[in-house]
């Protein structure tokens, strides 16, 4: 049986931060549909298995993502019920992973209780920054103190495992300027950390002020130096840098994001949600679909709605469904995806392992020569049947896999 994961995405936020280029929505609390957009990720869920049929029943699920967005704005009764159908509807394996996103501004002790009452056992908070004037740059909601309350709140609660994500290499930071703030989650017990460098993305605002010259940004030496600072500081203090935005206390690495880079299927819910499923059938070559559903919250649950009175539109006889778009996905494509994401993790890409999985060949005699030369030029190693980058080339791991392709 192949493992797969569940990703679900809430698509709304109290604002839109400045650099942000996720399909997230602002809107006032009040006018939040939880419920109705619960009733939609059902709709959607049923037409998924049945659409899916026998292959969805033949996958072992290990995780729930709950991403957005913000969830954490997102009614525990109302996620509860979908966590609920997930849990009647696919086969999970014993006490599966289960993380919901949040906010320090939406996240307090009884909504924790609240959210483990439903079954989820870990929370990512987007913590970013503990500086309040980085802060008010990010255009965030929380300050620093509101932010170390949120995660005390999880921790409370009862909440074990906790990640926060900080934002690194700000404009006007020295190279360690994130120390401090790692360290301060780290004092507090947290297992896991995420830890970015600030994208401008064009359709942004940050992207806008960029494209006018006007968005001081960091240089790419202290970028680099910062991420360096991160990664002997971190590693001393007892976390793993498994992969090259994430740290961890060994056995507390995320299951559904090492999934995701290992290239396991994804069953996507959910306005804007991407998912990704193989299609092959036994003993083929693999290949597979992604798809993207409808990003407009009120298109979302129109569809869905659709789907679910039987008006006559439903994913089987009509091919209308909650779905946006698909890209096929031939196995070639595949191997080069899961190269590019494997190579990014510390125990890097499996050749063989891949090979077996995928029936696609991976070291091909071309390949190889690229990967020989890529070894003499120190940006990759060999350890037997995995290609790694070693960490301080992991910035460039982007070109490193781009030469494998
Ligand atoms: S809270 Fe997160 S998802 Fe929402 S706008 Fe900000 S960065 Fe985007």
């Amino acid at each position: 049986m192949r493992d797969a994961t569940v990703y679900l995405h809430f698509p709304w936020c109290l604002e839109k931060c400045p650099y942000c280029d996720f399909v997230s929505y602002k809107v006032d609390r009040p006018a939040i549909a939880h419920e109705a957009y619960a009733d939609a990720v059902l709709a959607e869920l049923e037409a998924r298995v049945s659409t899916l049929g026998d292959s969805l029943a033949s996958r072992r699920f290990i995780s729930i993502f709950v991403g957005g967005g913000t969830p954490s704005l997102w009614a525990s009764e109302s996620l509860g019920r979908v966590l609920e159908a997930l849990r009647s509807r696919l086969h999970f394996i014993d006490d599966p992973e289960v993380t919901v996103e949040c906010n320090p501004s939406s996240l307090s002790e009884g909504h924790a209780r609240d959210l483990r009452a439903i079954g989820v056992n870990r929370l990512s908070v987007g913590v970013q920054s503990l500086d309040d004037e980085d802060l008010k740059y990010l255009g965030r909601l929380h300050d620093g103190a509101g932010a170390m309350n949120a995660l005390r709140a999880a921790q409370t609660a009862g909440f074990k495992r906790v990640s926060g994500d900080l934002i690194y290499a700000l404009p006007v930071h020295s190279a360690e300027a994130s120390l401090p703030m790692a360290g301060q989650l780290l004092d507090l017990g947290l297992t896991h950390v995420s830890a970015y460098q600030l994208t401008i993305e064009p359709g942004t605002r940050f992207g806008e002020l960029a494209k006018r010259g006007r968005l001081p940004m960091a240089d790419e030496g202290t970028s680099a130096e910062a991420f360096l600072a991160l990664d002997s500081y971190m590693e001393g203090r007892g976390l793993r840098h498994y992969e090259v935005s994430n740290f961890a206390v060994p056995g507390q690495e995320s299951v559904h994001n090492t999934g995701y880079w290992r290239g396991l299927e994804y069953l996507a819910l959910g306005c804007g949600a991407y998912g990704f499923w193989r299609m092959e059938g036994p003993g083929e070559p693999a290949w597979g679909v992604r798809y993207l559903n409808e990003k407009l919250p009120e298109s979302y649950m129109q569809l869905a709605r659709t789907m679910r009175d039987g008006t006559g539109f439903t994913a089987e006889t009509t091919g209308h469904s909650t779905t946006a778009s698909t890209e096929r996905l031939d196995g070639e494509t595949l191997v080069k995806e899961r190269i590019m994401l494997g190579l990014r993790m510390a125990d890097g890409f499996h050749v063989e392992a891949s090979e077996a999985d995928l029936l696609v060949p991976v070291r091909t005699p071309e390949r190889q020569r690229s990967a020989d030369k890529l070894e003499q030029r120190g940006r990759l190693c060999a350890e037997g049947e995995r290609w790694l980058v070693p960490k301080s080339r992991w910035l460039f791991v982007d070109g490193t896999a781009a030469e494998l392709f």
